[in-house]
């Protein structure tokens, strides 16, 4: 305590042309700053006072669950993407997209169907269950798969503050996009 927001290990421009200079300044900058922000302002006197970020989300509700879920979360989305990195998966975690979805390229398909018919704000996610096998999942304003015992791989941030600087109302090229910058060296070591 306080939770602070971490740095991001690369520049605010440097995943031009896929997420804007811009855009990395309000999300990362302004967003993602303001839930670290709320959550400090929420949690003092609270039974959370000593808790970590993960205790937080699966035992919170209401605001200080939502900013919790909104600083773990945005955290995990900066985290994925790096300029020069890995564009696919490999070792066990491709073998496991490979069993659960066919192909990477079918995976591909399916998140993104999933990033793009949510409605309304929310994040996709893609998760590990118990048994070991891949699920793609639709969670919800500030939802995080965490709470249903499933381990986050890779997430999509669909409300409209991550996209509407670079893409306005084009949530699929948006997503599209990120494919460009995930780093699967990143991903591949989280399952
Ligand atoms: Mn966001």
């Amino acid at each position: 305590m306080p939770f602070e927001i971490p740095k991001l290990s690369y520049a605010p421009d440097a995943l031009q042309p896929y997420i804007s200079k811009q855009t990395i300044d309000f999300h990362y900058g302004k967003h993602h700053q303001a839930y670290v922000n709320n959550l400090n302002n929420l949690v003092p006197g609270t039974k959370f006072e000593t808790a970590t970020l993960e205790q937080i989300i699966k035992e919170a509700d209401g605001g200080i669950f939502n900013n919790a879920a909104q600083v773990w979360n945005h955290t995990f989305y900066f985290e994925s993407f790096s300029p020069s990195g890995l564009r696919e998966p490999s070792g066990s975690l491709a073998t496991a997209i490979n069993k659960s979805f066919n192909s990477f390229s079918s995976f591909k398909e399916q998140f993104a169907k999933s990033s793009v018919t949510l409605f309304g704000s929310g994040w996709a996610w893609l998760v590990k269950k118990p048994d070991g096998s891949l699920e793609i999942v639709q969670e919800l304003n500030a939802g995080n798969p965490m709470r249903k015992g499933l381990v986050p791989l890779l997430t999509c941030d669909v409300w409209e503050h991550a996209y509407y600087l670079d893409y306005q109302n084009k949530r699929p090229d948006y997503v599209q996009a990120l494919w460009n910058i995930l780093d699967w060296e990143i991903i591949d070591k989280r399952y």
